[in-house]
């Protein structure tokens, strides 16, 4: 989708840290982190939120779980736990309207969250 940031990420359109990519996913530093550990997996296909989930993206899915996980242990983030987080609309705080998993760790996240 030609207005779409994360879209533009993709297409390197627009500048990110990036930390990992693949022909399905890319993974990029937040810019502006609320944890110690705050990456964003994007998967490359525009899907606005997890109400869009057709069931032919349900591995793409998998993957990206798959790959948050890799990630987490590669980060050293993994024994002592981290977060994976989907915002979906406004009363959640989604502000950017192309499907991402946020992944949070290094320090200790409350729950219930905010
Ligand atoms: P959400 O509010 O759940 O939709 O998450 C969007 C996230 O994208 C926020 O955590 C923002 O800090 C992050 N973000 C916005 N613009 C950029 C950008 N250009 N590069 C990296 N992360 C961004
Ligand atoms: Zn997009």
């Amino acid at each position: 989708m030609s207005s779409c940031l994360f879209c533009k990420i993709i297409n390197g359109e627009i500048p990110a840290k990036i930390i990992y990519r693949d022909d399905d996913l890319i993974v990029i530093e937040d810019i502006n982190p609320v944890a110690p550990v705050h990456f964003l997996l994007i998967p490359c296909k525009h899907i606005e939120n997890s109400l869009d989930i057709a069931e032919e993206d349900a591995a793409l899915m998998g993957r990206i779980l798959r790959v948050a996980a890799k990630i987490a242990k590669e980060k050293n983030i993994a024994e002592d736990g981290f977060r994976i987080v989907t915002n979906t609309n406004e009363a959640a705080g989604q502000s950017v309207f192309h499907i991402h998993f946020h992944l949070l760790g290094g320090r200790d996240l409350q729950w219930p969250p905010g």
